[in-house]
């Protein structure tokens, strides 16, 4: 089979340079297109270049249309409502959309969800493989280990630059906590804490963020009981590994039908 080409959108950010070079290192993909917001400083650069590859042939571009007819696959890690935009000229283009994106709504949810009728999509918080395991042994875990004697608490920490909090991993893993449980994690998640809350509520996830510096990503699941106390955690010291994840994904949706699959599908943990 001849190689994926890819359109990378979002191509002057960290991920997007990430993902650049990793598609440049990887068998099997080929870097088809370069997409930025209009009057972005990066338009008209070489994708290469600006990725600290060399030219690759490849112009950034403002047109994702154009960029999505010629090639097999788009990688997409920029804001929720871009990535909302993408997955409709993903569908209309039919091919796969790879979505890293994190802090959409539920309306932009549901979108996307209706772009998957005729678009393959791949989305996570998290595209590595660690976390993917690491979200199944938390549910096992939290599973295993009931709310009347645990309590489950999720805590991260990221760069300065991070938007969006909780991070989308820290939801995918309280998400995974809350799968265990048989509970919903939105009817029971405790988000922020601040003041007098009062005691901690038997049965919920609580959440706790940091920020600062230029951590790419740190997470722990505390199980905590009287008496002891369980720490699952991941520490990314990369960015390629969430771009490596992201190419799998591609290559693993590319002969799969429309739908919206997560990264536990493409590595088999589900
Ligand atoms: P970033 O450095 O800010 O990169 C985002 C890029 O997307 C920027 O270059 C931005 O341009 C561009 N962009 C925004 N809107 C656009 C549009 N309409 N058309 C084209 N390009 C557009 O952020 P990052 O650290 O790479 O993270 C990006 C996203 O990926 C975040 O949501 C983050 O949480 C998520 N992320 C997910 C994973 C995962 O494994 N799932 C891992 C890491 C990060 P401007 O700067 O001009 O706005």
């Amino acid at each position: 089979m001849a190689d994926m080409g890819l359109v990378v959108v979002g191509a002057g950010g960290r991920m997007g340079q990430t993902l650049i070079r990793v598609i440049h290192e990887m068998e099997g993909v080929v870097l088809a297109g370069a997409v930025e917001r209009q009057g972005s400083p990066a338009l008209g650069r070489d994708a290469g270049e600006l990725a600290g590859v060399g030219s690759l042939g490849v112009t950034i571009t403002d047109d994702p249309l154009a960029a999505f007819s010629k090639a097999d696959g788009v990688l997409d890690f920029t804001a929720p409502a871009a990535s909302v935009e993408f997955a409709g000229y993903a569908a209309q283009a039919r091919i796969a959309h790879v979505i890293g994106t994190t802090g959409f709504s539920a309306d932009d949810e549901a979108k996307i969800s209706a772009a998957a009728r005729h678009a393959t999509i791949v989305k996570s918080g998290n595209m590595s493989l660690g976390v993917n395991l690491l979200a199944t042994l938390v549910k096992q875990a939290a599973k295993a280990l009931g709310a009347a004697d645990f309590d489950i608490e999720v805590l991260e920490m990221h760069h300065r630059h991070k938007v969006d909090a909780p991070s989308g991993t820290a939801l995918l893993l309280g998400q995974a906590a809350a799968e265990g449980r048989g509970i919903s994690l939105e009817d029971n998640s405790v988000r922020v804490r601040d003041g007098h809350t009062g005691a901690r509520e038997a049965g919920t996830i609580g959440f706790a963020t940091l920020r600062g510096g230029s951590v790419v990503g740190e997470h722990s699941v505390i199980l905590a009981g009287a008496g002891e106390r369980i720490v699952l955690s991941h520490n990314a010291e990369d960015r390629s590994i969430f771009a490596r994840g992201a190419v799998k994904a591609a290559l693993w949706a590319r002969d799969k039908k429309p739908g919206v699959y997560s990264m536990l599908d493409v590595l088999g943990l589900n």
